[in-house]
């Protein structure tokens, strides 16, 4: 069988972590299969790349998401409802799109005992995974900064505060959903409001891949931690999935991924 191949496209892309967990995943699986990286600068030319470079699957990400969607001629149910997608399968030279960075959120979130959720921020990757968490019964307050970016949580049903309104009560959860520590050390929301909501809390979720002020501050409470590194790993198992037919389970490929992130560091 012909190597397939499958690719990561962004801008920027070089940080990319996938190429390195699909191609320890192939190699160990032993299947026939590359991955790399194509630094895309113009979204509107990912269908003609996909199709001239004989692609079979691909991921996207920031900050041509929206462009992956509008490029799929089949979408899941979800990625419909989102309007997002940053994974791609091609087949017969259609693209099949689904969103797996809200299908890895929803099972980091599964590892919690939780149902009511705060996320402060409410960004792009705010808005796939609360409308995920929602569909799966779970309820999601959203908190940020500045009013703007909740307008369009308001439009689909949910609670909404700026931080200066927020009044504090029982979440199981809170999630960090915003850049704040990604490359200086803030905090996304005011120390003593954080406090208070770790006071309460069950669990503390960053979808930074790394110890974050946020986290160092809720293991002062003593509560269990997640940092970005399982929604990346989830994520890549889940496209991986689909990439290759469901030939592999979730369960095979996570614990690759997991090794060939441990190995890199
Ligand atoms: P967006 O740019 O769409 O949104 C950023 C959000 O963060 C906004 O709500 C913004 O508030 C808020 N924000 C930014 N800086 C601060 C700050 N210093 N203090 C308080 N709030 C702040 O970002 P995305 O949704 O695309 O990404 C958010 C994070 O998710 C990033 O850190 C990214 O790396 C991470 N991510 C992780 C993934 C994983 O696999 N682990 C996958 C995808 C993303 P305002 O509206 O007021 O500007």
């Amino acid at each position: 069988m012909e190597k397939e191949l499958f690719m990561i496209f962004g801008d920027p892309v070089s940080h990319s972590k996938s190429p390195l967990m699909h191609n320890f995943a192939f190699r160990e699986l032993g299947f026939n299969g590359c991955y790399s990286r194509y630094h895309l600068k113009d979204g509107s030319k990912l269908k003609e790349k996909i199709l001239s470079l004989k692609i079979k699957g691909c991921n996207i990400t920031v900050p041509h998401k929206r462009e992956a969607f509008l490029a799929c001629d089949y979408l899941d149910s979800f990625a419909k409802s989102v309007g997002v997608v940053n994974t791609i399968v091609q087949k017969n030279g259609k693209l099949y799109g689904y969103n797996t960075d809200a299908t890895g959120f929803l099972k980091v979130v599964e590892g919690f005992e939780a149902k009511n959720i705060l996320f402060l921020g409410a960004g792009g990757t705010a808005q796939s995974t609360a409308k995920i968490l929602k569909q799966n019964g779970f309820n999601v307050t959203v908190s940020n900064r500045s009013k703007k970016r909740l307008e369009s949580f308001i439009e689909d049903g949910f609670e909404t505060y700026i931080y200066d309104e927020l009044e504090v009560r029982e979440f199981d959860l809170i999630v960090n959903m915003t850049s704040a520590g990604l490359s200086d050390d803030s905090l996304p929301a005011p120390k003593e409001l954080l406090e208070e909501l770790f006071k309460r809390a069950k669990g503390a979720i960053d979808v930074i891949y790394k110890e974050t002020p946020f986290l160092k501050l809720a293991k002062e409470f003593n509560l269990p931690t997640k940092d970005g590194v399982d929604m990346l790993i989830f994520q890549g198992a889940i496209a991986f999935e689909y990439f290759t037919n469901h030939q592999f389970s979730f369960d095979e490929v996570e614990p690759l991924m997991r090794k060939a992130l441990a190995l890199e560091l």
